[in-house]
């Protein structure tokens, strides 16, 4: 054991969550990891996720914001759910607190990176057909060769017949790949840049090689037409009204000798999304209304009808504030929201031993050291941060602190290496305290990331206590 200096009291020490966390803890950590397990299994896509939550809600007793409207009345303990688009889900849980002494929100988002095919992606060139895909969010190009991928999403027909397609994750499913070229013939290519050797517009996945007849032009993309025409009822046009997704065709599973970890496709971010609504799950009567917002299209800078900028947010709460009694005006939607609390729970990058020239190991989030605070975003000098008070910080910290989460602190990396941003920004502008957290992850954005099972544990104590303590 190491000694004991008299001046600990004074410094910042960081210990493992597996050293600190009591025995019982890492019972309950099993089995919190198993759900985790079955939910990123069940949902690779926004749309996915928020079927799930929306149904696992109702059955915790939620009402539809539709359905609360007409009869019921803002009271403490009221849960209710509205869902946007297919891709937003917004949950509620009343609090004792009038609304307009704040809320107490944590949002995250549910897309990842992906391929999403393009409005036109079929075609056939010499002997083989391919679908074409458009890469969506911040990926490495040459992750996606050769691995087994699924294609996810949903066709919707002139008549308006929707088709959900989730073909490539059963074990009887055929999957799809984007064949690379062999490194036989890779001589010139293996000199050029990454970038300039990855091309966006050769990720095209490889759909088969029968041609229908001998005649035919075109015939082994007519002879897909005809297979997907005869087990899916659509065609060729109908994929201009498509939203079909490439995702990986990987189980998440346990990583590790030591099983420590969990690895997954699309742990950013829907291990906050997992979490925060576990934690809201966890909330009966809070003092302040709890809300939990779960968005789309964080990875593609927040724009559009489904991403954190969407109005549907504020419609929401307009919605509940009309229901206290008191009269309805902008002003008191307004004040809610700069009263509000929020935590914009997002990934962190963990730090990595084997590129350490990116980080700096004093401000980058270990893995399994607990939920990270990152008390700015952004590159450079800041720019487009979104940088939490330190008055907001501190009462964080007592709060984590009073319930015993293990926390730690951390930033994307190296000053001038990159950079990212988070949802945070964009409601900060409402004037409400809100920070960054959430848990490392190793391998972040690539097809199959790694979080540890202690971070998954603290995140939820935090996000729980954030509910019924904030
Ligand atoms: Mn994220
Ligand atoms: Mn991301």
């Amino acid at each position: 054991m190491e000694k004991k200096s008299k001046y600990e009291k004074l410094v910042l020490k960081e210990k493992s969550a597996w050293l600190l966390m009591k025995e019982d803890e890492k019972k309950g950590l099993e089995k919190l990891s198993r759900e985790y397990l079955d939910f990123l299994n069940q949902c690779k896509t926004e749309r996915e996720c928020v079927s799930y939550f929306y149904e696992a809600a109702v059955k915790k007793g939620f009402t539809e914001v539709k359905d609360f409207l007409s009869s019921g009345s803002v009271k403490p303990g009221r849960k209710i759910v509205s869902t946007n688009r297919n891709k937003n889900i917004i949950l509620t849980v009343v609090g004792k607190r009038p609304m307009e002494e704040g809320l107490n929100i944590i949002c995250a988002h549910m897309d990842s990176p992906r391929l999403d095919l393009k409005q036109n992606p079929l075609y056939e060139d010499t002997n083989l057909v391919f679908l074409k895909t458009h890469y969506y969010g911040g990926i490495k190009k040459f992750h996606w060769l050769n691995i087994p991928l699924a294609i996810h999403g949903r066709i919707v027909k002139i008549n308006g017949e929707t088709i959900d397609l989730k073909l490539g994750e059963k074990e009887e499913d055929p999957v799809f790949l984007i064949p690379d070229l062999l490194p036989h013939l890779s001589k010139k290519l293996s000199e050029k840049t990454v970038t300039d050797a990855f091309q966006a517009e050769n990720l095209n996945l490889v759909m088969g090689h029968i041609p229908v007849d001998e005649d035919e032009k075109e015939a082994v993309k007519i002879n897909i037409l005809k297979m997907l025409n005869e087990q899916y009822g659509f065609d060729e046009k109908d994929f201009n009204s498509a939203e079909l997704e490439i995702v990986p065709s990987l189980k998440a599973r346990e990583a590790g000798f030591d099983r420590s970890f969990i690895a997954g496709y699309g742990q950013d971010d829907r291990i906050s999304s997992f979490l925060a609504f576990q934690a809201l799950m966890n909330t009966e009567q809070p003092d302040r209304t709890s809300v939990v917002l779960l968005i789309d299209k964080e990875e593609v800078g927040s724009e559009g009808n489904s991403s954190i900028q969407s109005k549907f947010f504020e419609l929401f709460i307009s919605d509940l504030l009309e229901k206290t009694g008191k009269e309805y005006s902008e002003k008191v939607l307004k004040k809610t929201l700069y009263n509000s609390y929020a935590i914009s729970a997002d990934v962190d990058s963990a730090f990595d031993p084997n590129y350490k020239d990116v980080f700096d190991i004093r401000n980058t989030s270990k893995i399994g050291y607990g939920l990270v605070l990152v008390k700015y975003t952004g590159h450079g000098g800041k720019y487009g941060a979104s940088d939490a008070n330190a008055e907001y910080m501190a009462r964080i910290r007592k709060l984590l602190t009073d319930h015993q989460v293990i926390f730690q602190f951390g930033s994307i990396g190296k000053i001038d290496e990159g950079g990212g941003g988070t949802i945070s920004k964009f409601l900060a502008s409402y004037g409400m305290e809100i920070v960054d957290a959430g848990t490392p992850v190793l391998g972040m954005h690539s097809p199959y990331e790694l979080t540890s099972k202690a971070d998954l544990h603290e995140a939820l104590k935090a996000f729980t206590v954030f509910f019924s303590k904030m």
